[in-house]
């Protein structure tokens, strides 16, 4: 039996309080075995937590994580836009060693700023599930369907893929990776494809994650073609009958977040993504308070730039306030709680909380940073003033992925100069 004691250091229990507790992890079961007071816990190995704060794992609830290799290709440009002229035209030539070594980088980026489980929405998954397998964190993938544009029998194989990668793939890396059926979205998948499929994903109990209500632009041709809000449209396909989130949920009214809250279907908010694409304000606190569970996303890196959960609560409170027109509104430890717990409930892991019995998935803060002091509120630093890159420690399934900030599950700079060449070489691919 091998044990790791994480000690030294202050933490975050679920309650949001901060105490001094050292932390015991069993790496066999993978689970937390003890929380306990300074000094009365031993373990086979430690992990030094000394002027440290201990967390949750972050949980990065809607991302495109090979999206790295186009990170700042493209920027400034409305959502449709960039998608048509820019983005898709460089996805088209994405070969799978391409999503394997982009899908490594953004692994390596989030073990560095603390985050141990995404939710995934992209092609070639099997590449991108050995890299989570490699990378040790936890993950829910998924194969994204589209049928727009396509002919009946490309858009029909594309849904049955989407169905066959959630079947086949569910319980890899030993339990770490989970699946979910993956509609890309209300006005990019037909009404006839949705009808018939969505259906078969319920039969086989599969979730189903999916883009909705992210622009307006998304919101009018539904309305106009169904005469209903996306959400009802939705939910008359059976899309909300499931274990279902929807990434975004920008622009809901109030009848759609009723209908959510009603449902059971959870939110990854996008903050930066909304902001950068100019999507508009999600109506956060609402969706909290009606009950609706929201987790936090970064989305790809190329609508961000980046993968850091830290950045991305920050925002999550700040566009929070300003669509609720309320400095109250989605408080620190609100987004904290979005970011782990909630998280971790919209994938359907037992993690993102200190807690004995929960997954052991953590990360150690290095407090000792001027930008960190005074230490008025601990809860208030993770949401307003910590970085991705005060983290020292990351931990999953109780095995340590990175140490004193030496990422220990790959060899970062080989993944760094791997990822660089594909990006260049995928460009001058699209460009000829
Ligand atoms: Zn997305």
């Amino acid at each position: 039996m091998s044990e790791l004691l994480v000690t030294g250091g202050q933490v975050l229990r679920p309650d949001m309080t901060i105490e001094r507790a050292d932390v015991l992890v069993s790496q066999d079961s993978g689970d937390i075995v003890a929380v306990d007071e300074p000094g009365t816990l031993g373990g086979d190995d430690e992990l030094d937590a000394s002027d440290g704060l201990v967390i949750p794992g972050l949980v990065n609830a809607h991302t495109h994580v090979a999206m790295t290799l186009l990170r700042g290709l493209a920027d400034d440009k409305p959502l449709d836009a960039w998608l048509q002229e820019d983005i898709w035209p460089v996805e088209a030539e994405l070969a799978a060693e391409d999503i394997r070594a982009g899908a490594e980088l953004g692994l390596v980026e989030m073990i560095r700023s603390g985050t141990t489980a995404l939710s995934d929405m992209y092609f070639e998954v099997e590449e991108i599930a050995d890299a989570v397998d490699q990378a040790g964190m936890r993950a829910v993938l998924g194969f994204t369907a589209v049928t727009v544009g396509k002919d009946d029998e490309a858009a029909r194989s594309d849904l049955r893929e989407s169905l066959d990668v959630a079947r086949k793939l569910d319980g890899a890396a030993d339990g770490r990776v989970r699946t979910t059926f993956q509609p890309h979205s209300l006005t990019t998948v037909g009404e006839e494809y949705l009808s018939e499929f969505v259906p078969k994903a319920l039969d086989d109990d599969l979730s189903i994650h999916l883009h909705a209500n992210e622009t307006r632009d998304e919101v009018t041709p539904i309305v106009d073609e169904h005469g209903q809000r996306p959400l009802a449209y939705a939910d008359d396909i059976g899309l909300l009958d499931g274990d279902t989130y929807v990434a975004h949920g920008v622009h809901v009214d109030d009848s759609e977040i009723d209908l959510l809250a009603e449902t059971g279907t959870g939110v990854a908010h996008c903050p930066a993504s909304n902001m950068k694409l100019a999507s508009g304000m999600a109506p956060v606190q609402d969706l909290l308070d009606a009950g609706v569970t929201v987790g936090i996303g970064t989305d790809g890196a190329a609508s961000n730039n980046d993968l850091d959960m830290f950045d991305e609560m920050r925002d999550a409170a700040m566009i929070g306030k300003l669509a609720a027109d309320d400095a109250s509104a989605v408080d620190a430890s609100t987004v904290v709680e979005m970011a782990t717990a909630n998280g971790a409930a919209l994938l359907g892991f037992d993690s993102g909380r200190i807690e004995t019995g929960a997954n052991a998935d953590l990360a150690v803060i290095d407090l000792d940073a001027p930008h960190l002091t005074p230490a008025h509120d601990l809860v208030s630093h993770l949401a307003y003033a910590v970085h991705g890159s005060d983290v020292r420690h990351t931990v999953c399934d109780g095995e340590v992925l990175m140490r004193d900030r030496t990422v220990e599950v790959f060899d970062e700079q080989a993944v760094r100069e791997r990822a660089s060449d594909h990006a260049a070489a995928l460009v001058e691919r699209a460009g000829d």
